[in-house]
């Protein structure tokens, strides 16, 4: 575990730079904050004027303290702050909660900078600036300007917005989902999510991570960091930044949403994405709570058919549509309701189940092999008592002993149904006020069992490539002042990273064309090469299924004609002879640097609507094989490459290894390749694998 972050966020003494004897100032509410919140470790107040603040004794410089100090919180404006900075290294202080704002949220970048790279030479880490603080109930630390401690319990989260994390914090009392850790990351100038997912995934006091983010600023770090901690982490990513809208020049670029790059990313670091502030705490509760659920087996309980016809609805939602629990499951239900009373799934015990129904039904089904998730709900009615039927719900679940298996609750009804949820919660069992959000919770829980199971596969880095000729390509494209390479030019730099590309050559004469073409055996394809067209059937220039010399030279003709009317003055290599390919089921592969991730690469379903259905999927490069594989069932589309109607299934293993190492080539040359496409793959049958018959490569401005 980073010690240093741990001098920070769980100090053993902490100085409050800025400390003020008046009430109303950040500089005095931080200190009452920590005497309040019965924090144990030394507290020492620094201000040059005052002699005691609310009974402390306060010291005129850092330097003065005569013990040592873990942290130092800075509350003095933010041109004084450099000088202090200096001070706490020479202290020997772990880290700085920087809550001083006006640096680069307000344009001074290089002042931040600054702060940070003082910092780090004395070993010192930043948390900020512009931070509300850091708060922590195992450690009774509240060293922010939020009135109070979180209510008590297993999760921790980091916000990148202060005035969210302070109303998360009185809202942690009326949702009763108890945090153990707050933490304001604010400008992230030094300390970001990356390290924070990295230490909370050690803190022995943090069952799951909560994350609202804006923006990331460490993304391949997050995602590594992410990908490998051990426990839930939940994310709430607010705001989409303007990068998405930049002009962009090829297919992927046009593809390539803020929030699509974003969502790939989450799910390939493991993490699940909360829909909105009500669904961060939703999940937050059932994954600080519960398990994972292991199988697809849901069981609900319900007195009420209503109530159960919602949650079957939003079962199927959830990706956990019901199926019917086998015979011996439901013959042993039925022992425990009257007989008008269903054992199928969902199994209403009706309105007259009373304790004793509700503790036998749960206590047998939670125990039974077959159910890997069990959902119970409860209609209050007027022979029942909400408190009576919770405590018998417990009861049940913790006869079984069974601690690696989900249940989640839900009561409908008023008070004395809200009482005895809260009962609940605070007894360990996810309890919601709707049966669809004790579905979706359990929907959750699933869903992160199912991402844990994705993230074995290392990626392999082993692939036979020739860089070096790669980059020759590129630097004579370079050296003639283009970012845009031909088609043939961009099919040499995939050859040299080992993918499949059709056989292609260029020629600059009408015999030379037709002596290739009989090299290559009709029938073939003819293309325009110019660095000038970029969309080359758009120019007319592109013809295909050629079967003899005469279709050749016509071609050969008409493609130079059609390119000097489409753009008198374009820069003309020659025309490409290629192999005309058979036909196949069309798909897209691409690249986009993102600002967040950098290297992306997308895949989806090709040919001319690609662009109308937008159903692709990304990832940030480089990717595992299997990674790669479920790329492929990401999308809509995703059967077609099963063989849809009668068609054969497609080679999605070798397509699968042909996008990872398409992602290895795009991150291996990030520095160099802006966006790139080969559109269209040509996919075949099982076995016959796959051919690119385009390729497009920009590269990045140097
Ligand atoms: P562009 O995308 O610049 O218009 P392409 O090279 O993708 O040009 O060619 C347009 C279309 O022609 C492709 O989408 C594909 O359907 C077909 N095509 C191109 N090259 C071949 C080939 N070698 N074999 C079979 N079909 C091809
Ligand atoms: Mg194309």
């Amino acid at each position: 575990m980073d010690d240093v972050l741990t001098g920070l966020l769980r100090p053993k003494g902490i100085a409050i730079i800025g400390a003020s004897a008046t009430p109303g100032k950040i500089g005095h509410t931080v200190v009452k904050n920590l005497i309040e919140s019965g924090y144990k470790g030394g507290i020492y107040p620094v201000n040059p004027t005052a002699d005691e603040i609310l009974g402390l004794q306060t010291y005129k410089s850092i330097l003065d303290i005569p013990d040592h100090v873990d942290a130092a919180a800075i509350t003095i404006p933010a041109k004084f702050v450099l000088d202090v900075v200096k001070q706490c290294g020479e202290k020997g202080v772990k880290g700085l909660i920087v809550i001083t704002s006006g640096f680069s949220e307000v344009g001074e970048t290089e002042m931040e900078h600054e702060l940070v790279r003082i910092a780090n030479e004395y070993g010192m880490r930043v948390l900020g600036p512009n931070v509300v603080g850091t708060l922590s109930n195992s450690d009774a630390l509240n060293a922010s300007f939020a009135p109070f401690l979180p209510l008590n319990g297993s999760a921790s989260l980091v916000s990148q917005s202060g005035a969210l994390l302070i109303a998360i914090d009185a809202i942690t009392y009326t949702r009763r989902i108890g945090f153990d850790k707050l933490v304001s990351i604010g400008n992230m100038s030094d300390v970001n999510f990356g390290d924070m997912v990295s230490w909370l995934d050690e803190d022995k006091n943090t069952k799951c991570i909560s994350l609202y983010i804006e923006g990331l600023k460490d993304g391949r770090r997050f995602i590594d960091e992410s990908a490998k901690a051990s426990k839930p982490i939940v994310v709430l990513k607010a705001g989409v930044s303007a990068h998405g809208a930049a002009a962009a020049a090829s297919h992927t670029g046009s593809l390539a949403g803020v929030q699509k790059v974003y969502s790939s990313a989450f799910r390939q670091a493991c993490v699940i994405q909360a829909t909105d502030l009500s669904d961060l705490f939703d999940c937050t509760l059932a994954l600080s709570l519960e398990p994972p659920m292991k199988g697809d087996n849901l069981l609900i309980i319900t007195n009420g058919g209503g109530v159960g016809v919602l949650a079957t609805d939003s079962a199927e939602i959830a990706g956990l549509p019901l199926t019917f629990a086998p015979e011996a499951v439901q013959e042993e239900l039925k022992k425990h309701m009257p007989s008008f009373g269903s054992a199928k799934n969902p199994v209403d015990l009706t309105g007259m189940a009373g304790n004793d129904w509700y503790h036998d039904t749960v206590n047998f089904a939670f125990a039974h092999d077959w159910v890997d998730g069990l959902v119970v709900l409860y209609c209050e009615t007027a022979m029942t008592d909400p408190m009576e039927i919770a405590k018998s719900i417990h009861k049940a679940v913790a006869e079984t002993k069974i601690t690696d298996k989900p249940v989640t609750i839900s009561f409908v009804g008023g008070e004395r149904s809200d009482k005895a949820m809260q009962w609940l919660v605070e007894n360990g069992i996810p309890a919601y006020n709707a049966p669809d959000l004790a579905v979706k919770a359990m929907g959750t829980l699933r869903e992160y069992a199912r991402l844990q199971t994705m993230k074995s596969n290392p990626v392999n880095n082993d692939h036979a490539v020739d860089k070096k000729a790669a980059l020759e390509i590129i630097n004579k494209v370079r050296a003639d002042g283009r970012t845009s390479l031909t088609e043939i030019e961009s099919k040499k730099i995939f050859t040299a990273y080992d993918l499949p590309v059709v056989k292609t050559d260029m020629v600059t004469s009408e015999d030379e064309a037709v002596k290739k073409a009989e090299e290559t055996g009709y029938p073939v394809v003819l293309k325009i090469v110019s660095p000038d067209i970029l969309h080359k059937s758009d120019a007319g220039g592109v013809k295909v299924n050629l079967k003899d010399e005469a279709g050749v030279r016509e071609a050969y003709q008409t493609i130079l004609k059609n390119a000097k009317a489409y753009k008198a003055d374009a820069d003309i290599h020659g025309v490409v002879i290629q192999r005309m390919a058979p036909w196949a089921t069309e798909i897209i592969v691409g690249s986009i640097n993102d600002p967040t991730f950098g290297a992306t690469v997308m895949f989806g379903l090709g040919g001319i609507f690609v662009e109308v259905l937008k159903d692709v999927t990304f990832r940030v490069a480089p990717i595992s094989e299997s990674e790669a594989a479920s790329m492929l069932d990401d999308i809509k589309g995703a059967p077609i490459l099963d063989g849809t109607r009668g068609e054969a299934p497609r080679d999605k293993d070798v397509l699968a290894q042909v996008l990872a190492k398409y992602a290895y080539m795009v991150s291996d040359l990030s520095d160099e390749i802006a966006e790139s496409d080969a559109n269209p793959v040509l996919v075949y049958e099982k076995g016959d694998g796959v051919t690119i018959v385009d390729a497009r490569i920009i590269l990045t401005h140097k």
